[in-house]
């Protein structure tokens, strides 16, 4: 599929795959999709007939892989809160002190938030 040069070194025969820079893009494209999306180990495997392929330039195709970069954001979790959920009214709450010690009035030196939770 490639125009390659095929390059055998030393004994016992092994034969090499070069592609041209102008081909590297394909064939990087060719093994992540053939992998379904696997990562750079998993292409590196997939390119073991050809010459090796720089680590630099795989990392930059998965950079710029859409699905991988979809796939990568589902992943995280704890980004959304559960709301607590209580049954009476005032059965919890959340109470904040804001320091205004810099300001005291009268001997006051925190301002209490008492918030009602639902
Ligand atoms: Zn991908």
């Amino acid at each position: 599929m490639f125009n390659s040069i095929e390059l055998s070194l030393g004994w016992p025969l092994t034969v090499v795959s070069y592609v041209s820079f102008e081909e590297l893009f394909d064939l990087i494209h060719q093994a992540h999709t053939k992998t379904e999306h696997g990562g750079r180990t998993i292409m590196e495997n997939q390119l073991q007939g050809y010459s090796p392929v720089p680590r630099e330039a795989l990392q930059i195709y998965l950079s710029l892989c859409e699905s991988c970069e979809l796939k990568r954001a589902r992943v995280k979790k704890g980004l959304v809160v559960k709301p607590i959920l209580s049954f009476e009214m005032n059965s919890r709450c959340q109470i904040d002190l804001i320091d205004m010690q810099a300001q005291e009035f009268e001997g006051f030196r925190f301002v209490m938030v008492y918030q009602v939770i639902f």
